[in-house]
């Protein structure tokens, strides 16, 4: 939760689909990579629907709009429809008519699916530094997205127009590896604006902010929600930023020695290798740094500068033993205890 350290994943002892009523699901790494389902994915989701859990898609992708994304899963066997999908580009619309009465004229740059939900809030979008706009949203445009589109951004932010971004994420996967994302296109815009007196600021919408995270509990109602994602800065963070438990997946970004490293605000409450995680109950680390954290068959401990770790079992449990011993050493800090053995010992 907000406001505390944790120092342990938390336990369940019931599966996680049926101790919460909404999965709040990140895509890119957690549903699908590259556009194809993460191994697993598809039988978890459905036995978790069946269960009786709700599931929600939140992406910080701005281009594609929700009916696409939504396609896109129904191809992958997830059936989904538009209302189970929430954009970064819905979360940045909203932001902006809170501040923006309708008929407000906006630059857009990027997708389909920022100027859809522009236009769904009632703004005028336009295309143009001359069209005297009130406001600059940038949104992922994809790989068409023209260098003269950031022209005009950095334009009209320099006249004076308000700006938003729908989220900085400065890369995001693709199948021939990584590729610049959003925020690499947000920096192009405030280098161009270095000139300015006050070097403006976007306001920003998508994980970790908070209006994300504000527009997918009003547009699911989900009252005892669980994040689920693969990245530490934006998946884990916004859930500790709301104020909401989240469980880390490793089939995307991240890995288990970056987990270990984590500072508070990265810490999830529950870690699975994948979606299967939702049908299991989760056992609770106990023990205190003097004597080492147990779960399961496996203790942790700290000694020597490097994080230790014996017993047998289930490889999760093994590596909740070391999230508790690793986050307990570490403190509101980052866990700088050597981890390799411990995690060759669980193949991690
Ligand atoms: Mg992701």
């Amino acid at each position: 939760m907000a406001g505390t350290v944790r120092t342990s994943p938390s336990g369940s002892p019931r599966a996680l689909r049926e101790a919460y009523d909404t999965a709040l699901l990140d895509l890119d790494g957690v549903v699908y990579v590259a556009g194809d389902a993460v191994p697993h994915a598809v039988g978890a989701l459905e036995e978790a629907r069946i269960a009786g859990m709700r599931l929600a898609y939140v992406t910080n992708n701005a281009s594609r709009t929700p009916e696409t994304v939504a396609a896109h899963l129904c191809d992958l066997g997830i059936p989904a429809d538009a209302g189970d999908v929430i954009t970064s580009a819905q979360a940045v619309a909203r932001l902006i008519a809170e501040r923006h009465p309708p008929g407000s004229r906006v630059l857009a740059v990027g997708g389909e699916g920022l100027r859809e939900a522009l236009r769904a809030q009632g703004m005028s979008v336009v295309e143009s530094a001359d069209d005297e706009p009130a406001v600059v949203a940038q949104g992922y445009g994809g790989p068409h997205l023209e260098w003269g589109r950031l022209g005009e951004a950095a334009l009209a932010v320099g006249r004076g127009a308000e700006w938003f971004a729908s989220n900085t994420d400065l890369t995001l996967p693709g199948d021939r590896g990584i590729l610049p994302g959003n925020g690499a296109a947000v920096e192009v815009v405030r280098l161009a604006t270095r000139w300015m007196r006050d070097a403006p600021e976007p306001r920003i919408a998508g994980k970790p902010q908070p209006p994300m995270h504000r527009e997918t509990v009003l547009r699911t109602g989900a009252r005892r929600p669980l994040v689920v994602g693969d990245r530490l800065d934006t998946d884990i963070e916004g859930a500790h930023v709301g104020g909401v438990d989240s469980l880390l997946v490793l089939t995307g970004l991240t890995d288990a020695a970056q987990l270990l490293a984590a500072p508070p605000e990265h810490r999830p409450a529950y870690v699975a290798r994948d979606l299967r995680g939702l049908a299991q109950p989760h056992p609770e680390p106990a023990g205190d740094a003097g004597s080492g954290f147990g779960c399961a068959g496996w203790k942790a401990g700290a000694a020597s500068g490097e994080l230790v770790l014996d017993g047998e079992g289930e490889v999760l449990d093994g590596l909740r033993a070391l999230c508790a011993a690793a986050w307990t050493a570490a403190g509101p800090g980052r866990c700088t205890l050597e981890a390799d053995k411990a995690l060759a010992r669980l193949g991690l």
